[in-house]
């Protein structure tokens, strides 16, 4: 019920816009790296002082007009070159929602192409994160022309589809990100519940471990990442062949032990003005994240009528269903 509320507000085009006017408010501060390309360097730097590498991702929604899907399309461009000249240790991750894939096919797919043309020329990996499923298939189609011409190039399997193992066949030749899910899906073709995801999770990453090229396992779940952790010691998975992923500013500590443990460790770092539906969706998967809101509702300095207005009426919800 607090995820189908979360999830709404996430979709909500106009508390999007407002948002993106008052820059990082709510707690999102904590949770996203930075509004500028700046900003996100020195995020990235502090991480691989961790032996800990990067996947940035330019935050952007809604994207129903070219010139927005050509102003991403420039950010991007902008961020692997700021990557190529600072040395960092980072790829890129990327929604084709946001370059166009709402407008028209084939703009999303040039504007892709360029990305990966650029990306490329400095050795530099793209990932296509997966939306939800009316974006699905139209994502791994662009993804399918895109593998035409490169092989920078991976996607996303989501384990709370029924078809997430067929998926993952298709594309075992790719470095493939696993998660659970973080959109509301309707059971003809998505499981609901949490040990059905997460057992299908386990089984797509296992056989993907065993017969896929790369395998990046994105979850902020200590039981599967232990269960995992027996898995590639077990079956003699070298350490080349995988790596743990996290969403930046959760469980931080996890994130150093795991680098520290000698596993390869990336972090997941979402930077831009355009912060409300990620930050929506990750209260959605766990409404404890709300501590991070309380914190800021509560801080006179950086409250904000958006701020003020949207934070009472979430931690209401909150204390009225606790309530219950
Ligand atoms: C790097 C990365 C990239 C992603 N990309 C995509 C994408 O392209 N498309 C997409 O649909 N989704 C994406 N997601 C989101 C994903 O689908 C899930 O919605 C999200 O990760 C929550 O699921 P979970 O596996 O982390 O664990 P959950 O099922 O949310 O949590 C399981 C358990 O882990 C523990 N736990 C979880 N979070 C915390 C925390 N912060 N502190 C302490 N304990 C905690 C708790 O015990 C909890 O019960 C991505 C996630 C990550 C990490």
């Amino acid at each position: 019920m607090l995820k189908d509320f979360f999830i709404a507000l996430s979709q909500n085009q106009f508390l999007n816009s407002a948002a993106k006017k008052y820059g990082l408010r709510l707690g999102a501060q904590s949770v996203v790296a930075g509004t500028n390309v700046e900003e996100t360097i020195k995020s990235i730097k502090e991480l691989n002082a961790h032996g800990i590498s990067c996947t940035v991702d330019n935050l952007g929604e809604f994207v129903f007009k070219k010139e927005e899907a050509t102003e991403a399309k420039e950010k991007i461009l902008e961020v692997i070159e700021a990557i190529h000249e600072n040395n960092v240790d980072a790829h890129i991750s990327l929604k084709a929602t946001q370059l166009g894939l709402d407008i028209d096919f084939d703009f999303a797919l040039e504007n892709l192409k360029e990305i990966l043309k650029k990306a490329s020329g400095y050795n530099m990996f793209v990932n296509i994160d997966i939306e939800d499923s009316s974006h699905l298939q139209p994502s791994y189609d662009v993804l399918d022309e895109l593998l035409k011409e490169y092989d920078n190039v991976g996607a996303v399997i989501q384990s709370y589809f029924h078809r997430a193992q067929e998926y993952t066949e298709k594309y075992k030749d790719l470095r493939l990100r696993f998660v659970k899910g973080a959109y509301k899906e309707p059971a003809e073709i998505a499981y609901q519940e949490k040990k059905d995801i997460d057992a299908n999770f386990i089984k797509v990453v296992e056989w993907h471990l065993l017969n896929g090229k790369f395998t990046s396992i994105a979850t902020h779940d200590h039981n599967i990442i232990n269960h995992i952790k027996k898995f590639v010691k077990r079956n003699n998975i070298p350490k080349d062949k995988y790596e743990f992923q996290m969403l930046y500013g959760f469980r931080k500590d996890l994130q150093l032990q795991l680098a520290k443990e000698g596993y390869n460790f990336c972090t997941y770092v979402p930077f831009g003005k355009d912060w409300y539906g990620y930050f929506m969706r990750r209260l959605a998967e766990r409404p404890q994240n709300l501590n991070l809101v309380a914190k800021q509702v509560f801080n006179k300095k950086t409250n904000t009528v958006l701020g003020v207005a949207a934070g009472a009426f979430i931690l209401g919800r909150m204390s009225k269903r606790n309530k219950k």
